[in-house]
């Protein structure tokens, strides 16, 4: 059966160390890949997920040490949310409270209870407490134990002029369905797809456009089984909503292709093959760093200028 849902959330964020330290340490996410800016050798790619990092549990930043902070606004990913299982909620209140993460008071939506808080960056994200998620894999990191830990993105919301045009890519080519309406938000859900299943649309006409910086979601991308099933939702895209997409490009790790949605949100469709285990052990992931194969004679001297992480 196909899977889809979100593969991906790519941020910006500050001092590479900081991130490290915040999604390792405090929500306990395992570092899955430590590389470099593909298109930027000197900077940091980092990917956190679960123990895999199987598609729909994958955060990953581009961490600049002097990056200028984002500007909430239109065709902008406003929060991306992390599923928890619902017994879990206290124990990161209390976590939240002993770090002094900045958050919200928990409240419900769409029937679940919601916990919105800010990473150091000033980032948006959400804890759900979903009912049954203990059930799911979860990897143990940071000293939380595997009953409360993470179990990969919930979803994200987007801010957008509108809500229909992104619906429409959203279930025509990506196979949501409208899963409920409540405060303003459009609910799209995929089907079968527990982990990075939702997205929530937010029509905010008037609001001002956003501005990237650090604490801001760069794309979202989402699955596609193989290069056979990107193809056919490209030829959606180009074929059905006239909208212009990149070439493929090698990200090594997954191959993906690129597009700005009617709302202004930079999307990607991302390849669940072939993975994080391509070019390190499974048991090993994240361990040293990765270069792809045009970098390699030149990683003395990206070693050099990366910022230490320890
Ligand atoms: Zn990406």
């Amino acid at each position: 059966m196909q899977i889809n849902g979100i593969h991906h959330v790519t941020a910006i964020a500050g001092p590479a160390r900081r991130n490290l330290d915040f999604y390792t340490g405090v929500l306990g996410l395992r570092l899955v890949k430590k590389t470099v800016n593909f298109d930027d050798p000197t900077t940091w790619h980092l990917y956190f997920g679960d123990a895999g990092g199987n598609p729909g549990t994958i955060l990953t930043f581009f961490p600049w040490e002097h990056a200028a902070p984002g500007r909430l606004g239109i065709g902008e990913t406003q929060e991306t949310s992390f599923r928890v299982p619902a017994a879990a909620m206290g124990y990161w209140t209390h976590r939240l409270v002993s770090h002094g993460v900045v958050h919200d008071v928990p409240q419900k939506r769409f029937g679940e209870t919601v916990l919105a808080f800010r990473d150091p960056d000033g980032m948006r994200l959400a804890l759900v407490g979903v009912p049954g998620s203990e059930a799911e894999p979860a990897w143990e990191g940071g000293g939380i134990p595997a009953e409360v830990a993470i179990r990969g993105f919930h979803g994200v919301t987007l801010l957008l002029d509108k809500a229909e045009p992104t619906a429409a890519i959203l279930a025509e080519v990506f196979g949501f369905a409208e899963a409920g309406r409540e405060g303003g938000i459009v609910r799209m859900r995929a089907p079968g797809s527990p982990v990075g299943g939702i997205v929530d649309l937010r029509g905010a006409g008037g609001f001002l456009p956003a501005r990237m910086g650090a604490g801001s979601v760069h794309h979202v991308a989402f699955r596609a089984a193989d290069d056979a099933e990107q193809a056919r939702m490209v030829a959606l895209l180009t074929e059905r909503f006239g909208l212009r997409v990149t070439e493929q490009r090698d990200r090594n790790y997954f191959r993906s292709v690129y597009f700005r949605e009617p709302g202004g949100v930079l999307f990607e469709i991302a390849t669940d093959d072939p993975g994080f285990a391509i070019d390190e052990p499974a048991d090993s992931l994240g361990g040293t760093l990765k270069l792809p194969a045009r970098y390699e004679a030149r990683r003395s001297e990206i070693e050099a200028v990366l910022p230490a992480l320890d």
